[in-house]
């Protein structure tokens, strides 16, 4: 993707602060960072999101957000850890190109990654249950 930049950061065609590189992944430090140590699993070909990710590339990205976070938590000494990815505009995804937020949580960090719990009505139950699983069938 020419005009993609996290294309061209995963690829090194733009610097950026390189926490882990391998053949497939680039991880760099966010530079808006929600937390210290907000960091970025980048993979190197384009997927816009998780759903043009490739089952094998998807399985590679969790496997590495594991490692990551693993390290980063003891570099970091953090107290808790959130793995974030977001897919299309409204749900958040600012930069089309697939990449998996890690965001180290510090005691009273306040950093807002919540939400108001609703109510699970019978009516939504029954409706998503059975919409579901006529897909999976
Ligand atoms: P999204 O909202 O798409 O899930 O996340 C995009 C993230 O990329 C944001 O957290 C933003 O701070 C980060 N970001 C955007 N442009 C750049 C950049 O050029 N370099 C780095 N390191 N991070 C970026
Ligand atoms: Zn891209």
């Amino acid at each position: 993707m020419d005009n993609c930049i996290f294309c061209k950061i995963a690829n090194g065609e733009i610097p950026a602060a390189t926490l882990y590189e391998d053949e497939e992944f680039r991880v760099i430090l966010d530079l808006g960072p929600a937390s210290k140590g907000h960091a970025l699993i980048l993979p190197k070909t384009h997927a816009a999101n998780i759903f043009e990710l490739s089952d094998e590339m998807a399985a590679k990205a969790m496997i590495l957000a594991k490692k990551m976070a693993t390290v980063l938590t003891e570099a970091l000494k953090c107290d808790g850890f959130n793995i974030v990815q977001n897919n299309g505009e409204c749900a958040g995804q600012t930069v089309f190109h697939f990449h998996i937020h890690l965001i180290p949580r510090y005691q009273n960090d306040n950093v807002g990654i919540t939400w108001v719990p609703g109510n699970l009505t019978d009516e939504d139950k029954e409706e998503i249950l059975s919409k579901v699983r006529a897909i999976l069938k």
